[in-house]
This record gives structure tokens, sequence and C-alpha cells, in this order.
């Protein structure tokens, strides 16, 4: 969503703010290779707007969806939010840049109060089966992919690379219930009302566990009784092999911790894609 200044000026003018979460962005990693002056205008103009709209009118209390993108292929696991930081696309680079411009927002003014969450891989649906994923044409995504295979819109799984030096041999990440990602950003606000020196600060949100792109498909399977026919292919250019977060500095300083595992991320995920498999569109508008 591109985020005008007239937009939030009125926003802003009608209402008071004690604090906003910023999570709007284009997230479409192959598409801002493609468009780099799109990711760049929406999602750095977007946030720099956002800002500027904030400071005038005394809002000084931010939370970012950043992600664990910046950590770009890391030489070792658990990341930590220590690690030096890179990023290996366009839209990684937006989210690299802003955690930047947040910190040198700080650094101007320590009246403002900034936690950047870094997103591992958000999975799953509201348990209600109501609210849940829903892209615009090919997943890029495994989950979301995966549930298309489950109610029969796509044929099968193409499974990006089955030689890399994990388990199994498949791409190893971080998955999070988005319920427990929610939990994450009720915790950082908390944060920011509890008189802490947070200055600009950054918090991993994972749970801590690797699970592999086979293993996904497995709890999957188990969670919908459906078959998910896989195509093995090479790897994805740009994957990286292992990422998983270290998950103390958020148990330690927000007191959250992620409470669900990939037998619940997929039980909810199939009771969203079950109930609605074309997503909130029609047979004719989905493709
Ligand atoms: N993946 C796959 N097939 C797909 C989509 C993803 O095998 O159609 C793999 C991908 O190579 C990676 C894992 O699933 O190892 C998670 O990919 P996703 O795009 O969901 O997250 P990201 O790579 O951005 O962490």
């Amino acid at each position: 969503m591109t985020m005008k200044k007239k937009d939030t000026l009125l926003i802003l003018w009608v209402c008071r703010f004690d604090a906003v979460i910023h999570f709007a962005g284009l997230k479409a990693v192959g598409e801002s290779v493609q468009k780099p002056l799109l990711y760049y205008n929406n999602n750095l103009i977007g946030t720099i707007t956002l800002l500027e709209v904030m400071g005038a009118h005394g809002c000084k209390n931010l939370v970012f969806s950043s992600s664990a993108t910046v950590y770009g292929w890391p030489k070792e696991v658990p990341c930590t939010e220590e690690f030096p930081l890179c990023a290996v696309n366009p839209y990684g680079r937006t989210k690299l840049f802003i955690e930047e411009i947040c910190r040198d927002v700080y650094r101007s003014n320590s009246d403002w109060k900034i936690i950047l969450l870094r997103y591992f891989n958000p999975v799953g649906a509201h348990p209600s089966g109501h609210i849940g994923e829903d892209p615009r044409g090919i997943p890029n995504n495994l989950m979301p992919f995966v549930q298309q295979v489950a109610v029969g819109r796509r044929p099968a799984l193409t499974v990006f690379g089955n030689d890399y030096s994990t388990k199994d041999g498949t791409g190893v990440r971080d998955y999070i219930h988005i319920v427990d990602l929610s939990d994450g950003h009720v915790a950082a606000l908390q944060k920011l009302f509890d008189g802490s020196n947070i200055g600009c600060g950054v918090y991993n949100l994972g749970t801590g566990k690797g699970t592999s792109v086979l293993e996904m498909v497995a709890a999957f399977e188990k969670a919908s009784g459906k078959k998910i026919p896989l195509v093995m292919a090479g790897r994805r250019p740009g994957d990286a092999e292992i990422v998983y977060a270290s998950t103390d500095k958020a148990e330690k300083e927000l007191n959250w911790r992620a409470k669900y595992g990939i037998e619940e991320m997929c039980r909810d995920q199939w009771n969203w894609a079950n109930k609605n498999p074309w997503g909130y569109g029609t047979p004719d508008s989905a493709n």
C-alpha cells in the first residue's frame, strides 16, 4: 500500500495516537528484482513520510515489521540480533535501509522509541478460519503454495533444492504461527510503554527451531489428510540454506516466546484453506 502524506496527515489530524505499528510494504522478492524502483519508492518513501508525519504530530513510538532477510545468508545459526546485516535483493535492502533510517531518526532525537521486529517465516492462519493469507497470482512462499496444492488449485509443489547440507537435503527455515507473531507485537508495544530506555531496539520473532521443506510438507499432509505431490527441482537462486532465530533477546526483554509448533501452524492453515479454498475471492477471480 502506498501511504500518501495527505492521508496520514488527515488521520493524525482527526485522532491522537500513542504509537504506530508499521506493517505496510511490498514483499515479493522476485518482483523487487524486476521493479526495484517500485520497492524503493513504496517501502522507503512510504516509511519516511510516515516518520515525518509522526514526528510532526508528536507521536514518536514505532513498531516496525522488519525481516530475517536482513541476515542475508547467515554463516551460522541461530541468528542473533548482533549478526552482521546484509541484503541480497532490493526487497531485503528496503528492510535494511528502513532499519538504518530508524536508527538515524533515534540518534537525531532520543525522544523516539522504536522497536524493529525481525520476522522469520510467518505461516498459519487465525484459528477461526476466517482470516488467512491469500496471495495474488502464483504464491512465492512455501505454505501458501502447499495450501493451494491441497485444495486442488495447483497440481504439485516444486521443491527448490534437495542437495543442501541439511537433514533431508531441503532448505531449513524458522516458521512462526501468525498468532504468535501478533502477540509479539503486543509485547513490543508494552515494552515501548513500560518505562524502559529502549532507544531503537531490535528483536527476532521466530520459534528458534529449524524445519525443512519436507518436514513442513509432512506436517501439512498430516493436518489436512491430503497428499501433496512433489516435483524435485534445483535450488531457487538467492535462497539461503538454513535460517533460524535465536529467541533469547525477545524472551528476556519482551517477555515473549512463541507458543505454537508446526502442528498447530498446519492445522490452522488447513482450516483456513478448507473453509476458503479460493481465499477471499472466487474461482473466477483467482489465478
Ligand atoms: N520453497 C520450495 N518451494 C516453493 C516455495 C518455497 O521448496 O514453492 C522452499 C524455499 O526454497 C525455502 C523454503 O521453502 O527453502 C521457504 O521458502 P519461502 O519462500 O516460504 O521463505 P524464504 O525463503 O523467504 O525464507
